[in-house]
């Protein structure tokens, strides 16, 4: 695949011209967001401009018009993640896809549906590094069934320990769940070794590929995995809206989460019969203008290249680690050399991460600071909060450059040694 051309796609993306207190924007927090490219807002906008209506209702040309527009969206992002258009369900945001799971299967396995049951004895497994979101739903889901939670642990390296995976996913084993990418390590982790791992034993695989489906070519039926979530806003799309992914079989066995309009058959003051995914799972009004925008959010990724995408990822990756490791006082987490995307997530020793985030936001360098909905995480590197830098497609070399150069000087900066002297 061509090389990105990183100037003219920053071109595309009208934020990036923004100032700082007179200083050029360098925007290195898009694994938290991502900035939106014309061609995302002007597809939201001509659909609210001249197409917005409530689908899959009216009888209204508007509202048929509006229906092929959510529709089309939905093929074109699930053929982007090498899905079926009925497998992908359309939620508002990862976090909900998660939840939506997790709050299914408790309900299919009271309901005794084999696949989805969970008791005593059976385990539910996750990672140490997850965010909160791919978490507290487990840890609901074992409470509500009386299962096990457990931990796949990360080496010292940020690596997930696959010689613990080996001992930990086994017979007791119904669930694993992981991020396909980290939000604080920004490690590509070995799906298909931890999914082989998994099914051998037939537990379900649940992907957060919330970092992932943005940065690299991902195809979840290639993947095996069972279910996956991604959010718009980290994918150059609009947020409140996002994609859960589910194989079919599992899908159709699966109840909804949520009750309402625009997911039902018939209806009676008792009872209620449920459409065929992917509507089961769509109760209420769908997020239409958003979908459309990450309709052309993934039209957008598709026309780059995901190749060339994460060929650029990993080398903006490579950049923030090699410059971070040369700085005295700074510890990396995950500093593993392992496929990565352009995300480090760093401890500036004696200086508090807020502080970090706030020097560097005076020289008009946005980057995340805190726990990053990761706190397990953290504890386990015995620190509390970090600073995060984070690529994307309109990232340049010159803007990760000038953030090594102000991280170099944090130090000097809060009065300790190794600063912009060394
Ligand atoms: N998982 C990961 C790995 C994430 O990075 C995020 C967003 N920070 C989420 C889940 C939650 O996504 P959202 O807030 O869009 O629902």
């Amino acid at each position: 695949a061509a090389p990105l051309d990183v100037d003219r796609i920053r071109a595309d993306f009208p934020i990036l011209g923004e100032s700082v207190d007179g200083r050029p924007l360098a925007y290195l927090d898009s694994a938290a967001t991502s900035q939106r490219p014309r061609q995302v807002i002007d597809a939201e906008l001509e659909f609210v401009t001249r197409r917005n209506a409530a689908v899959h209702r009216g009888a209204h040309t508007l509202a048929a018009l509006a229906t092929d527009a959510f529709e089309d969206a939905r093929a074109i992002v699930a053929r982007f993640v090498g899905a079926d258009e009925e497998q992908l369900v359309w939620t508002h945001g990862a976090t909900e896809g998660l939840n939506l799971i997790a709050h299914s299967i408790e309900d299919a396995s009271a309901q005794g549906v084999e696949r989805f049951r969970l008791g005593p004895g059976d385990e539910i497994v996750t990672t140490e590094a997850e965010h909160h979101a791919n978490l507290l739903p487990w840890q609901w889901l074992a409470r509500r069934t009386g299962a096990t939670l457990r931990h796949l642990p990360v080496l010292d390296d940020g690596r997930l320990d696959l010689d613990a995976a080996a001992a930990i996913i086994g017979p007791r084993t119904r669930l694993l769940t992981f991020a396909h990418v980290g939000n604080v390590l920004g490690i590509v982790n070995p799906v298909a070794e931890l999914v082989a791992l998994a099914h051998r034993h037939d537990a379900l695989v649940v992907l957060d590929a919330c970092q992932s489906v943005p940065h690299l070519p991902v195809d979840f039926p290639a993947l095996d995995v069972d279910f996956a979530v991604f959010s718009g806003h980290k994918l150059l799309g609009p947020n409140a809206v996002g994609g859960l992914y589910g194989k079919a079989e599992l899908l159709d066995a699966l109840p909804p989460f949520l009750l309402g309009g625009s997911m039902i058959t018939t209806v009676t003051l008792e009872t209620a019969e449920f459409l065929p995914a992917p509507q089961r799972f769509e109760a209420g009004t769908q997020p239409v203008s958003q979908a459309v925008g990450l309709a052309a959010a993934a039209q957008y990724l598709d026309a780059l290249d995901m190749d060339a995408v994460f060929a650029h990822e990993a080398h903006l990756g490579a950049r923030l680690l090699d410059g971070l490791r040369g700085l005295p006082g700074i510890r990396l987490l995950g500093d593993a050399d392992a496929p990565r995307v352009g995300l480090a997530a760093f401890d500036v020793e004696g200086v508090h991460a807020h502080d970090v985030g706030q020097f560097l936001d005076s020289r008009g360098i946005a980057v995340r600071v805190g726990h990053h909905c990761a706190q397990p995480l953290h504890r386990r590197f015995g620190i509390t909060s970090t600073t995060r830098a984070s690529s994307y497609v309109y990232t340049t070399d010159a803007e990760v450059d000038r953030f090594l150069e102000a991280v170099a000087e944090v130090r000097g900066f809060f009065g300790l040694g190794g600063g912009a002297a060394a």
